[in-house]
């Protein structure tokens, strides 16, 4: 089994040059999920990237895209899904960027999770601004699910946590007043690390799977742990997220 450390949200296509990006991620001993916003451009990472090592694919219907999304691309989307390692970036986005299309998103992400194919699939999901509704959907149908850049009420965390959904940290995160509350109420055993790069920042530039060692060093001060045992246990996460029964993998 690997030890290697997994960056469980990173938007590799969304780089100028995705190559060099997941050739330094490969030096710095860091495996990444790749997630996509549709099916259009999972098929396009896939062409390019299925058979690279270390990189785990992920077929994503983002939030934010809901209103354009047709039952064509629901059926293109489970007819994809054999060949994909994860789910993501799927989910419910109700901040302002999202309030106007909340009933679309409703519609297509009940649609995804009322498939037994898309739950056999670890999943990457956003919920900025719906994290009740978020958490409440995964809950009920028993998802093996990451909750990618939380930034929502303690309260839902919680029931996230008794739930037994997954919390992935990024390094904006570990910097934010916000991220530290979460961070320091997160039981060590739920916590998965990302990136969600290019779109975070790290100073003042997009941040890159080879920021994930960086995260652990963080962590370390939060949980007053040697940087090598939270590493031990993030590594111990990773294995038990991706051994829990269900994970559905093709053959390239
Ligand atoms: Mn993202």
């Amino acid at each position: 089994m690997t030890t290697r450390l997994l960056d469980t949200h990173c938007h590799v296509d969304a780089y100028d040059d995705p190559i060099a990006v997941l050739d330094e991620a490969t030096r710095r001993g860091v495996d990444v999920v790749a997630v996509t916003e549709d099916p259009g451009r999972f098929r396009l990472l896939r062409t390019r990237l299925g058979r690279r090592p270390g990189v785990h694919l992920a077929i994503g219907l983002h939030p934010l895209r809901a209103a354009d999304t047709a039952a064509t691309d629901l059926a293109r989307f489970l007819r994809l899904l054999p060949h994909a390692d994860w789910v993501g970036e799927i989910g419910l986005d109700f901040s302002r960027a999202g309030a106007a299309t909340r009933h679309p998103q409703i519609r297509v992400f009940d649609a995804l999770l009322a498939e037994p194919a898309v739950l056999r699939h670890p999943l990457t999901v956003h919920s900025r601004g719906a994290e009740p509704e978020t958490v409440t959907r995964l809950l009920q149908v028993k998802a093996r699910a990451v909750l990618h850049w939380y930034t929502g009420p303690l309260a839902a965390a919680e029931d996230a946590i008794s739930g037994g959904l997954w919390f992935s940290v990024n390094p904006s995160m570990v910097r934010s007043a916000r991220g530290s509350r979460l961070l320091a109420m997160l039981p060590p055993t739920r916590v998965l690390l990302e990136t969600d790069g290019p779109f975070a920042r790290v100073g003042n530039r997009p941040t890159r799977p080879s920021d994930i060692p960086a995260v652990i060093s963080h962590l370390s001060g939060i949980w007053k742990q040697p940087a090598e045992s939270v590493r031990a246990q993030i590594v111990d996460n990773q294995k038990r997220l991706l051994g829990q029964p269900g994970a559905d993998r093709a053959t390239p």
